[in-house]
C-alpha cells in the first residue's frame, strides 16, 4: 500500500514536471534570421511564432492581423534594432496590449546590441524620409556579427528562464562553434572579393562589404528607402564606369529589371542576394543565407 502512494506521489511529481516544461517561453521573432537561431538556442523550452516571411523588405513587412494575438502572448519580441523594423513593429506592438514588448520595454530585444555599427550619420535627417537614422541596421547580414546576435538572443533567454540557463548556454556553444567554423570557411572562399568595387541597390551591404573587403561606391537608392531618380542613376552610372565597379547587387524584395539594366550600362553584372533567412527557399537557415550569398557574389565575379 506504501508503495503504491509512493508511486503515485511519483507519478503527479513526473507529471507536473512534465507540466512545466510545456509551459513553454513565448518568443516572436521579426525576421526568420532571429527566429532560427532562437530555436537553435532555446529547443523545446520555446514556442517560436515569426512575423516576416524571408521574401519582404524587412523595413516595410505587411501587418498581417495573426500578428496580433502573437505579440498580445508573446514574452519576449526578438528584433534587429536599429529602427530596422521601425515603420511596421512598434506600431504593431504597442497595438497588441502587451506591454511587456513594446519598444524600449524589457520584453523588447535588439540582436543588433554591442555590435560595430556601420554608415552612423553625423547628422540626423528622417525628416526627409530617411532610414537608418542611427546606423546601418543589415547587421544579420554581416558574417561577422552571427555569433553577437546568437548571443544577444540566449541571454534574453536565460534573463528571462534562469532555469533553462545551463540548457541555453551549452546549445549557444554548440551554435556558436558551428558558425564560427562557417564564417572562417566564408573568408577563405571570399578572398578574391577583396578590394572589389560594389554597388548595391539598397544600403543593406555596409556589413558584408566589410567582412568581405569589398569597397561600396554607393547606392542605386539616393538615400535608404528612397527611390532611384534618373538623375541619380545618371551620376552614379558615370562613377561606377570611372571605379571599374564589377557588381551590382540586390535584395529578394527588390526588382531585377532596375539593377540588371543599369549593370548592363556600367560593364557589370547584377546578382541578387538575400537580406534575411527565407529569401529563396533553399536558404532555410542564417548559414546558409550567408553561404548563399557568397556564392551569388562570386558567381557574379567569374570570368
Ligand atoms: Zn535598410
Amino acid at each position: 500500500m506504501k508503495l503504491t502512494l509512493k508511486f503515485l506521489l511519483l507519478l503527479v511529481v513526473l507529471m507536473m514536471a512534465g507540466q512545466l516544461s510545456a509551459a513553454e517561453i513565448k518568443v516572436v521573432a521579426s525576421i526568420p534570421d532571429l527566429g532560427v537561431m532562437a530555436t537553435r538556442i532555446g529547443g523545446d523550452r520555446i514556442d517560436l511564432k515569426v512575423l516576416a516571411s524571408g521574401r519582404e523588405d524587412l523595413h516595410g513587412v505587411p501587418a498581417r492581423p495573426s500578428f496580433i494575438p502573437k505579440l498580445h502572448k508573446a514574452d519576449l519580441l526578438l528584433t534587429l534594432g536599429l529602427d530596422a523594423e521601425h515603420s511596421w513593429l512598434p506600431a504593431l506592438a504597442a497595438e497588441a496590449r502587451n506591454p511587456r514588448i513594446m519598444e524600449d520595454r524589457e520584453g523588447w530585444i535588439e540582436a543588433c546590441e554591442g555590435a560595430e555599427f556601420l554608415d552612423v550619420p553625423g547628422v540626423i535627417s528622417r525628416a526627409e524620409g530617411e532610414q537608418h537614422a542611427e546606423g546601418n541596421p543589415h547587421i544579420n547580414v554581416g558574417p561577422q556579427n552571427g555569433r553577437l546576435m546568437a548571443e544577444n538572443i540566449a541571454y534574453a533567454l536565460m534573463d528571462f528562464d534562469p532555469d533553462g540557463a545551463d540548457f541555453y548556454e551549452e546549445n549557444l556553444a554548440i551554435y556558436t562553434a558551428e558558425l564560427d567554423a562557417v564564417v572562417a570557411d566564408l573568408k577563405d572562399r571570399g578572398g578574391l572579393l577583396a578590394g572589389q568595387k560594389v554597388i548595391s541597390y539598397h544600403a543593406d551591404i555596409s556589413y558584408l562589404a566589410q567582412f568581405y573587403g569589398m569597397e561600396v561606391i554607393g547606392t542605386l537608392e539616393p538615400k535608404p528607402g528612397i527611390e532611384p531618380t534618373a538623375r541619380h542613376l545618371a551620376e552614379l552610372a558615370r562613377e561606377a564606369k570611372a571605379q571599374g565597379v564589377k557588381l551590382i547587387i540586390f535584395n529578394q524584395a527588390q526588382p531585377a529589371k532596375l539593377p540588371g539594366k543599369f549593370a548592363k550600362k556600367v560593364g557589370a553584372r547584377s546578382v541578387m542576394m538575400g537580406n534575411m533567412v527565407g529569401a529563396v527557399s533553399d536558404v532555410k537557415t542564417w548559414q546558409q543565407l550567408q553561404q548563399y550569398n557568397l556564392e551569388k557574389l562570386l558567381e557574379g565575379m567569374a570570368p
